[in-house]
């Protein structure tokens, strides 16, 4: 009886290992073919991630160490007026005031975060500070603004024009409700671009995060997650993408994953410490990206058709991959082999 129970069980564990095997056969032979592969890569979240990829590349092309390249990568669109869901500019929480949340990790483990930063763009600059200056992993609102101005970095006003106008218009009606934030351009594997049909009218995705994953010519893995959050959002309120393990988890034996969308999801999951532990059983990147929306799905299965959540993964063989609730998830990526394209992630609810 016990020689026919431990004979199931292997057999059992036999039968997983052979169907994770196969999958990640697949990803290999779709590599191959022409799929994303290869480093030094450079990987983030939306169409913004475009211009922080060019930027990361700029490091990574002379052989630069991965943690510089993504830190330089989402300063571009913590610094860029027109993005107002990152940094400077971005829409403020109810009470007017721009409060900015990120987080970074290293090759060794290391790990820095800010959450309800007011008064600063390079919120992730200020994370990789105390990721590198002080015993702690985490500093919250007052505290990470005393720290940021200790180190030398300047007090500024975030709240520009276009965010304040955009957030007396949603005082007339003040509904505390996230949009499910899209790009209104759907893009082929090359990058082209089509108009995306679920775009809401005027433009209006009132979240989105830049979280970018980079391996350089060495093979260490590193990212960077930054956000102004969820628009309008309560004042205190932070999202996932500060939180390690949640929006951002890097394990440079294994991979590293990112996510995007509403962070309230992601953090219940602890999403990307899952798609990571995910790629360590061998899931390629993409179906671990899958797995974790599946698991959004399966706990809140009619809360996930009204919100938008986005992972991308990238592992040690610079395979990427990634996978979202809603269609109208787009990442960028850049390596040797790709050119900065844009992709649409595949979605649950297609
Ligand atoms: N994850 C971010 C947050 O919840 C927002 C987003 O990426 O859309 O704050």
């Amino acid at each position: 009886m016990k020689d026919r129970r431990s004979f199931l069980k292997t057999a059992a564990l036999g039968a997983a290992v052979f169907s994770l095997d196969s999958i990640a056969s697949a990803a290999d032979a779709q590599a191959k073919k022409g799929g994303v592969t290869g480093k030094p890569i450079v990987v983030s979240t939306w169409d913004f991630g475009r211009a922080a990829n060019s930027a990361a590349w700029e490091i990574l092309k002379k052989g630069g160490r991965a943690l510089d390249a993504v830190e330089a990568g989402v300063r571009v669109p913590e610094a860029d007026p027109n993005n107002h869901t990152v940094g400077y500019s971005g829409y403020p929480d109810r009470d007017g005031r721009v409060t900015l949340d990120a987080c970074i990790m290293d090759e060794f483990g290391n790990a820095g975060s800010v959450c309800a930063l007011e008064h600063v763009t390079h919120a992730i600059s200020v994370a990789r500070k105390v990721m590198e200056k002080t015993p702690h992993v985490m500093l919250a609102g007052d505290g990470a603004l005393q720290f940021a101005l200790a180190n030398g970095f300047e007090k500024e006003n975030l709240l520009t024009p276009e965010a304040e106008k955009a957030w007396q218009e949603w005082l007339k009606k003040s509904e505390y409700k996230p949009v499910i934030n899209i790009e209104n351009k759907s893009y082929d594997s090359k990058g082209a671009t089509a108009f995306n049909p679920l775009m809401l009218p005027g433009n209006q995705y009132n979240h989105d995060t830049i979280g970018m994953v980079a391996m350089d010519a060495n093979g260490n893995l590193s990212g960077a997650c930054t956000t102004s959050g969820m628009a309008f959002k309560l004042h205190g309120r932070v999202g996932d993408s500060p939180i390690i393990g949640a929006g951002l988890y890097v394990d440079n034996e294994i991979g590293a994953a990112t996510s995007t969308g509403v962070g309230e999801e992601v953090i219940k999951i602890v999403g990307s410490h899952l798609v990571v532990e995910l790629m360590r059983q061998g899931y390629p990147p993409e179906a671990a990206c899958k797995e974790a929306v599946t698991r959004i799905v399966k706990r809140s299965p009619s809360k996930a058709k009204e919100i938008q959540v986005g992972f991308l993964a990238l592992n040690k063989k610079g395979q990427v991959g990634a996978y979202c609730l809603q269609p109208g998830f787009s990442y960028a990526v850049l390596s040797n082999e790709q050119n900065n394209v844009l992709i649409n992630g595949k979605s649950h609810f297609k």
